[in-house]
């Protein structure tokens, strides 16, 4: 019984494992597909300040208008297109049209923002091929933002330090996304030309309810600290007006959230009782 069991399981196993490498190659293959077809598109979500709920910019996040199963986001595909280097290619169409669909959010302030996969920064001429898109789109640097992650700061840390210094003084600045998620501390953050902090939404999520205590000191610390170095803070996730007023209690001004918008086409904002 127990080897019936035990074959059992390894044939499961041995099944699922297969799948799931079918999976990963289908999805390879309908990414690459998808990009050719111009499936992939930028959503808008707006960056406000909290007392007036103006807003300051948007981070344009993509979004991959599947034929058949609808609009999906990037959990379904990014994992796969970070692994197979197709990231890399998706983004440089991201950014175009970030810069394209994004050009008339800005025309009257304000910035777009841009994730960056950490795979660019294995190119020294990351910053160039950067800067040549904006001349090519007609977009200007100083409404262009990044974000990098922790983890893209532990890889070569010199050489990012130096597209970003070289980014920043052509007018790019770029943002700490996910701030707390990962093991670095602010002091050795404070080596890198950042300009701005995301605050990770698991840290707002406990705001306005009972156990707040430890979110709320970790926001607070990093409010602090980020105002000594001279950096901006933004609260990512907030959804309630209960997180809103614990984080304008704290001195957080900044915010991204369903609370004040959730990611849409760049239309939806240009529209007459839109925001831009
Ligand atoms: P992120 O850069 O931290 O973006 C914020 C994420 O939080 C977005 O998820 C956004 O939809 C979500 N969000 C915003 N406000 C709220 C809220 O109030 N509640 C909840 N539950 N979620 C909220 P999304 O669009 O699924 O993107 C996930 C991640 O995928 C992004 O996290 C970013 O790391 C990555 N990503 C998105 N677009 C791109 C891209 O063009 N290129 C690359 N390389 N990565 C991207
Ligand atoms: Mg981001
Ligand atoms: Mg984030
Ligand atoms: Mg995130």
């Amino acid at each position: 019984r127990a080897k019936s069991t035990g074959r059992q399981r390894f044939v499961l196993f041995d099944e699922s494992q297969q799948t799931a490498a079918m999976n990963v190659l289908e999805l390879e293959l309908a990414l690459r597909n998808a990009l050719h077809a111009g499936e992939f598109v930028p959503y808008f979500q707006p960056i406000v300040r909290m007392d007036d709920r103006s807003t300051l910019g948007y981070e344009a996040l993509i979004r991959w208008q599947h034929p058949v199963r609808g609009l999906l986001g990037p959990g379904e595909f990014l994992p796969v297109a970070e692994e197979s280097g197709l990231i890399e290619a998706i983004d440089w169409h991201m950014y175009r049209l970030a810069c394209t669909a994004g050009a008339p959010l800005v025309a009257k302030g304000g910035f777009i923002s841009i994730n960056i996969s950490p795979r660019h920064f294995q190119y020294e001429d990351f910053d160039q091929r950067l800067l040549e898109l904006l001349r090519e789109t007609g977009f200007a640097p100083e409404r262009l933002r990044i974000e990098v992650t922790e983890g893209t700061l532990l890889g070569d840390p010199d050489a990012v330090a130096r597209i970003l210094e070289r980014l920043q003084a052509a007018g790019v600045s770029a943002a700490l996304d996910d701030f707390g998620t990962g093991y670095s501390s602010l002091s050795y953050v404070h080596r890198f030309p950042l300009k701005k902090i995301k605050i990770d939404r698991s840290f707002i999520r406990d705001l306005g309810q009972e156990n707040a205590q430890r979110s709320l000191a970790i926001i607070h610390a990093v409010l602090s600290l980020a105002r000594s170095l001279d950096m901006s803070v933004v609260a990512e996730g907030v959804e309630t007006e209960a997180q809103r007023q614990a984080l304008l209690e704290i001195g957080c001004q900044r915010a991204q959230g369903f609370l004040f918008g959730r990611p849409q086409p760049a239309a939806y904002w240009l529209e007459p009782d839109g925001k831009a």
